[in-house]
């Protein structure tokens, strides 16, 4: 349950060694044990039909403890937060499939078993209509081919969720994209061991190889990307992660305070940009829905690249005023201030979103 978080954080935090680039096994069960990564599910399918709101908060504080952790978190609860619309986030005639697609994906999160976005691609520039991903319909249903990059958890997903384009007349109805289930161990699919983050070390974002690989299902119905609008929960969850980085570097800077007035001056500023960050990123939340609209998916997208943006400037400006102390490549603060940048390159990334706000700036 959410309310376990704090324990974890503890746990988080103590075993978040700076330099240590291994995968957190042992975090990710624990997230699990707690019921953290199901808790946007409905209450009967071992949620607690946790709001973006809540998942937001807890993604961020999670971040200020181990940003690697948030990051990983962050694939999974967005994947139960887009299942936790229930059933009114499908069309009638697809709606009973959707349900028992909800049933069966709870299932597989009360085993444990781990979801991972695995969509970008290289030259795609986090743009979705630039995806080159195909899928086939087989005998067997659908099967993808194309390469992937930076897919968090790499080897350590059971499931990766990923966007293919299909013929129209394989899939009536279909948009741009679609997302596909594919088993991380089906053949056709390998996982290749190349992945040296600037920051995020522990994430094992790796490249992945599809060749002709099976998919599980479709995700959801024809059209889920444009009809429900899912991206949305995510990038509120991305936004939380950068911000929770720039909180653990005050932290770190200003405990306990420091005695000159300058520098503390500094903290207070920058603990009010931080509370106002947070305010925003929580009112945007706040409104959440399936099928949102254009109007809500800009608000997100101006969220998302402010909050992204002014919480990795904040975290290089407190860097700044760290001192020597800090300045090695495995000191906390350097550490963090790596992780943040993430929060600029995950979808959209900054300069894509900056295309999309210029190309679509109008006061409402
Ligand atoms: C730590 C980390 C973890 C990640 N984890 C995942 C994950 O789990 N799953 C996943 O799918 N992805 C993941 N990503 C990828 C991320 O979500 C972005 O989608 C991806 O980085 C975008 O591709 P790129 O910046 O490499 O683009 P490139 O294609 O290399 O583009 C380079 C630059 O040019 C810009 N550009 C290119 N084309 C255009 C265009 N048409 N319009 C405007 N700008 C353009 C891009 O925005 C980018 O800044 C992760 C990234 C990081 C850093």
């Amino acid at each position: 349950m959410l309310q376990d978080l704090p324990d974890l954080l503890v746990l988080a935090r103590e075993s978040s060694v700076p330099g240590d680039e291994v995968y957190p096994v042992a975090l990710v069960r624990a997230l699990y044990d707690a019921g953290i990564i199901i808790a946007p599910f409905a209450t009967h399918l071992g949620g607690e039909q946790a709001t973006l709101q809540q998942s937001t908060d807890a993604i961020r504080q999670l971040a200020v403890a181990s940003p690697s952790l948030a990051l990983i978190a962050s694939m999974p609860v967005g994947l139960a937060g887009m299942y936790g619309l229930g059933p009114g986030a499908a069309p009638a005639q697809h709606r009973e499939a959707w349900m028992s697609q909800v049933e069966a994906v709870a299932a597989n999160y009360r085993e444990q078993e781990l979801y991972a976005a695995c969509n970008s691609e290289k030259g795609a520039g986090g743009s979705l209509a630039a995806t080159k991903t195909t899928a086939a319909l087989g005998p067997g249903g659908f099967a993808l081919t194309g390469e992937k990059i930076l897919a968090t958890s790499g080897a350590y997903a059971t499931h990766y969720f990923s966007t293919a384009k299909v013929q129209p007349a394989e899939l009536p109805g279909a948009g741009v994209v679609e997302f596909f289930f594919v088993r991380s161990d089906a053949y056709g699919v390998e996982i290749l061991d190349d992945w040296d983050g600037f920051g995020m070390r522990a994430t094992e974002s790796q490249t992945v190889r599809y060749t002709g690989a099976p998919t599980e299902a479709l995700v959801g119905f024809p059209n889920l990307i444009e009809t429900v609008q899912p991206l949305q929960y995510w990038y509120c969850l991305f936004a939380a992660v950068p911000l929770g980085c720039a909180q653990a570097v005050l932290h770190e800077l200003a405990t306990p305070a420091p005695q000159s007035p300058a520098l503390r001056l500094r903290f207070a500023e920058a603990a009010m940009r931080l509370e106002s960050l947070a305010a925003y990123l929580n009112e945007t939340a706040s409104g959440w829905c399936a099928a949102a609209g254009p109007g809500y998916a800009a608000r997100v997208l101006r969220t998302k690249t402010y909050v992204t943006q002014e919480s990795t400037k904040l975290c290089a400006e407190l860097f700044a005023l760290g001192g020597g102390r800090h300045y090695r490549r495995n000191s906390r603060i350097a550490m963090l201030m790596a992780d943040a940048f993430a929060g600029t390159a995950l979808r959209p990334p900054l300069s894509l979103a900056l295309e999309t706000l210029a190309e679509t700036f109008e006061l409402e």
